[in-house]
C-alpha cells in the first residue's frame, strides 16, 4: 500500500473566468477550455464533469480525479406552508480565496431561503456565517461571527437552491443578500460571487434582480457605488434618531445616521435606480408619528423608496405595532412623497435564526426597488 497522501482536490467553485482559463492554462491545457467549464458549471448548472461533453475524454477523465465541483450540501430543509424552503447548508473546512487569502475557514452552518412565487422565485442567500455587527433585533447576531464565505460557497447557495427546485423552476430569480452576514464585511468575497451571479455567460442573473442590504458599512458603500456591474442596494434603517438607532444598532455608533444618509446621498443611482430603506416596526419603540416625520426628513433628497416591516413576536423583546400606527406611519410618509410599502413575512412556520430581520420581506425588496 502506497504511503503517498491522495493529492488535494482543487474546487473549482467561485473561480472567475479568468481564473478558470489560467488554471486550465497550468494543466498545460488550452485556455478556451476555462471558458468551456465556465459555461457548464454556472450557465448550465453541470458538476459532474462527466456531463461536459465538450471536453476530450481524458480531460474528463483526469478532472473526475483530482478537481471537484463542491456544492455546499444540504444538511436540512424546511418547507413552509407558503411554499417557502428553508435550507441548512454545510460548508466544509475552506481556504479563504479573497480579502485575506490563505487563511483556513472552519467548518459551519449557514441558512439559504428559496421563496417560490407565480412568475418568479427569490433566494435570500448568506454572506457570513454568524455576524459581528450585533442588531438587537437579530438572532443571527447572538452567534457572532463565525466566518466568511468564500466567492465559491455564496455562488454554491444560489446553485444548490435552483438545482433543488429544478422542475418547478419559474423564469425569473431574484436574489437578495439578506441572510446571515454583513455582506460589506465580506465585500471582496461578495463582488467575487456577484460578477458570476450577474455574468450572462455565467449564472445569468439581472443585475435589477439583485438586492444587497447593508446595516450601513459606510466604506461599503462607497466601494459599491465605484463598481460597474452592481446589484441594488438596500439599507437597513430603523431607527429615527441617532439615539434611537444606537440602540437596536450598534453599529450606528461608528456610522451615524447623517454620515450614513450623506454617503446615500453621494450614491450615483442609475436612471431608474431607488434606494431601498428597510423599516422594522417595532411596536411602542420606532413606529411614533414622530419617527414617520423623522424619517421623512431624513430621507429628503435621497430617490428612495421605504419598505415597512412589522415585527414579529418572537424570541426577542420587541412588540409587534399596532395595526393603526402601521397605517399612520405609512400614510405619514407617502403624503410627503416617499413611495411606502408594508410588507408581510413569509414563510414564518420555518424561520428560525434567520439572518437579516429583512428576510422577512425579501421577495418584496426587489418588487420596492425595480417597480
Ligand atoms: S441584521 Fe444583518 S447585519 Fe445586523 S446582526 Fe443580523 S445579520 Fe448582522
Amino acid at each position: 500500500m502506497s504511503s503517498e497522501s491522495p493529492k488535494p482536490v482543487a474546487n473549482l467553485l467561485g473561480r472567475s473566468g479568468a481564473e478558470l482559463r489560467q488554471f486550465l492554462e497550468s494543466l498545460g491545457e488550452p485556455g478556451y477550455r476555462g471558458a468551456q467549464i465556465y459555461h457548464a458549471m454556472y450557465s448550465e448548472r453541470k458538476f459532474d464533469f462527466a456531463a461536459m461533453t465538450n471536453l476530450p475524454g481524458a480531460l474528463r477523465e483526469k478532472f473526475a480525479r483530482e478537481v471537484a465541483i463542491a456544492l455546499p450540501r444540504i444538511a436540512k430543509r424546511y418547507h413552509s406552508a407558503d411554499g417557502t424552503v428553508r435550507y441548512v447548508l454545510a460548508l466544509e473546512q475552506a481556504t479563504q480565496t479573497e480579502g485575506s487569502p490563505g487563511r483556513t475557514l472552519q467548518p459551519a452552518n449557514i441558512e439559504t431561503v428559496f421563496m417560490p412565487e407565480e412568475k418568479r422565485q427569490t433566494i435570500c442567500i448568506s454572506t457570513q456565517a454568524g455576524c459581528a455587527v450585533d442588531c438587537q433585533f437579530c438572532l443571527t447576531a447572538t452567534l457572532g461571527l463565525l466566518r466568511n464565505l468564500t466567492a465559491g460557497e455564496i455562488v454554491g447557495e444560489v446553485l444548490v437552491a435552483l438545482e433543488d427546485n429544478r422542475v418547478t423552476l419559474k423564469p425569473q430569480t431574484n436574489i437578495v443578500l439578506m441572510g446571515q452576514g454583513e455582506p460589506m464585511l465580506n465585500y471582496d468575497a461578495v463582488m467575487a460571487a456577484l460578477r458570476i451571479l450577474l455574468d450572462q455567460n455565467g449564472v445569468g442573473i439581472a443585475p435589477r434582480h439583485v438586492a444587497l442590504s447593508t446595516s450601513g458599512i459606510i466604506p461599503g458603500i462607497e466601494r459599491l457605488a465605484q463598481e460597474e456591474v452592481r446589484p441594488n442596494l438596500a439599507i437597513s434603517l430603523n431607527a429615527s434618531s441617532n439615539e434611537q438607532r444606537d440602540r437596536i444598532m450598534p453599529i450606528n455608533r461608528k456610522y451615524p445616521l447623517e454620515m450614513l444618509l450623506e454617503a446615500c446621498r453621494k450614491y450615483p443611482l442609475r436612471p431608474r435606480e431607488w434606494l431601498l430603506f428597510e423599516y422594522v416596526l417595532l411596536g411602542g419603540f420606532n413606529d411614533s408619528p414622530e419617527d414617520a416625520r423623522r424619517v421623512v426628513r431624513l430621507l429628503s433628497g435621497i430617490r428612495a423608496k421605504v419598505n415597512l416591516i412589522p415585527w414579529n413576536p418572537g424570541a426577542l423583546p420587541f412588540q409587534r405595532p399596532e395595526p393603526d400606527r402601521v397605517n399612520e406611519f405609512q400614510k405619514i410618509l407617502m403624503d410627503k412623497g416617499v413611495l411606502t410599502f408594508v410588507r408581510d413575512s413569509r414563510g414564518q412556520d420555518v424561520m428560525a435564526a434567520c439572518g437579516q430581520l429583512a428576510l422577512s420581506e425579501a421577495t418584496a425588496a426587489i418588487t420596492a426597488i425595480s417597480s
